[in-house]
């Protein structure tokens, strides 16, 4: 399979194709990305899902090769092009592995929090290493008591004016890349309740400890974990920014983070439609090709309108990733190519019949990775009930409808 479709460079053309290093970065897309994916990165998912194994040499290696650099600033050895780019590797390596591509799409988030809010010191300890992927960072906003109303979350921390250090207690669950990251971006709660968020690291004094959660159906080559800290102090630069803005910052990191599972939602897409499309293409049944069938061209086109929907919109909310609009195309892209992951591989298999539903076929592990898509960066149903309509009526409060044709 392709690692990156013409269809992929068409939006990038109609978005960028003005710019004068626009051959020069679809030629980074299509060599270096390329050439890496296809030999390192597709041929051991397979294994990787089925063995638990985060490829955490691979994630370095993709690092070196500048895959993590894309989006961030020069001052901190990043590429500086459009996040566009970024959401279209993203979408290729989720293609590929979707495991692994969750764990990149994790760090990006978190890193993209430490470039906007943390201090310099933080930065100057971290950054670089974690745009180049020499270093792997975590978010960690979830607790085994608060998923989506994130805002009961229980950890802890308060101030020691003598050691000038913030201490840390209470448990993170969920958290991707928690067994192998070095910088960890927490969100705890004061005793007056006000939420802040912490740039985390091992060389913290007291207990810092790592519990794997094992046995997940999807994305199993993700490195999934419980964090514990016991009286863990860190210290006074760590704290993000303002007292109390955590939650703020950790919300706006979310709305960059749906822009990237969106286009990775969409990669999922795209494989199993591609997978399906070659096996219609082989299979004979009833005298003809399984391609032939009505139903399977039927099918196919959905599959395709829904994919093509769903690339425009992860890459339009990419474009406007730094827009005042970013939570509406965020949430909107990320609703979508999420439903359409789960629609498109679960209708590969059934349209593969038997063969679909085996291992060998590798359609049936995009299904299991795409559940996941519609769970985490916030559950479809809070962005459809809650998120998306506030911003509606919002919109609407501001600039009423006072007439209609
Ligand atoms: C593999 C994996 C990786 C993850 N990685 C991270 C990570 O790196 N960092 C991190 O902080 N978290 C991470 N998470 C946590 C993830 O963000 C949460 O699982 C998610 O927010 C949902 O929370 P919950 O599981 O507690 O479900 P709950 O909050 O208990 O929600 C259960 C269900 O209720 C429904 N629901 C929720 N809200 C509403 C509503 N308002 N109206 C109607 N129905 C609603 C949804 O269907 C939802 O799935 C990860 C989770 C998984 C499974």
């Amino acid at each position: 399979m392709p690692f990156f479709i013409e269809d992929q460079q068409d939006i990038l053309f109609k978005l960028h194709g003005k710019d004068s290093d626009y051959a020069e970065n679809i030629q980074f897309l299509h060599t270096s990305l390329e050439e890496f994916i296809s030999r390192k990165v597709a041929p051991r998912a397979c294994v990787n899902d089925r063995d638990e194994i985060f490829p955490q040499d691979t994630f370095h290696e993709l690092g070196q090769l500048g895959f993590m650099s894309i989006p961030f600033a020069k001052e901190y050895e990043g590429l500086a092009l459009p996040f566009t780019y970024y959401s279209a590797a993203l979408e290729s390596l989720g293609k590929a592995d979707a495991g692994l591509a969750l764990g990149v799409a994790i760090h990006g988030t978190a890193t993209d929090g430490i470039a906007w809010y943390a201090s310099a010191e933080s930065k100057k300890r971290h950054l670089a290493d974690l745009v180049t992927g020499r270093k792997i960072a975590a978010f960690a906003l979830t607790e085994a008591g608060s998923g989506s109303d994130a805002q009961a979350l229980k950890t802890s921390y308060r101030y020691d004016a003598g050691s000038h250090e913030y201490i840390l207690n209470g448990n993170k669950f969920w958290i991707t890349n928690g067994m192998s990251a070095d910088v960890f971006f927490v969100m705890a709660r004061a005793v007056d309740g006000k939420i802040s968020s912490f740039v985390v690291d091992k060389s913290g004094k007291g207990t810092f400890q790592q519990n794997p959660i094992k046995d997940k159906m999807g994305v199993r080559s993700s490195n999934t974990a419980e964090l514990i800290f016991q009286d863990y102090r860190i210290p006074a630069y760590s704290l993000v920014g303002e007292e109390g803005s955590g939650f703020k910052y950790a919300m706006r990191m979310l709305n960059g983070g749906r822009v990237t599972i969106a286009a990775w939602s969409t990669g999922i897409a795209q494989g199993a439609y591609e997978k399906l499309l070659k096996y219609a293409h082989e299979r004979q049944l009833f005298g003809k090709k399984l391609a032939d069938l009505d139903n399977t061209k039927r099918e196919l086109s959905e599959m395709l309108m829904e994919i093509c929907a769903s690339r425009e919109l992860a890459y339009n909310a990419a474009y406007y990733k730094e827009h005042k609009n970013l939570a509406k195309y965020a949430s909107l892209a990320k609703v979508k190519a999420t439903e359409t992951a789960v629609h498109v591989a679960e209708r590969a298999i059934q349209l593969a019949g038997g063969y679909g539903f085996i291992e060998e076929s590798k359609i049936e592990r995009h299904l299991r990775d795409a559940l996941l898509g519609r769970i985490g960066e916030g559950a479809n149903e809070l962005l459809k009930i809650v998120v998306i309509p506030r911003l509606i009526y919002k919109e609407f409060e501001q600039k009423p409808l006072t007439m209609s044709w």
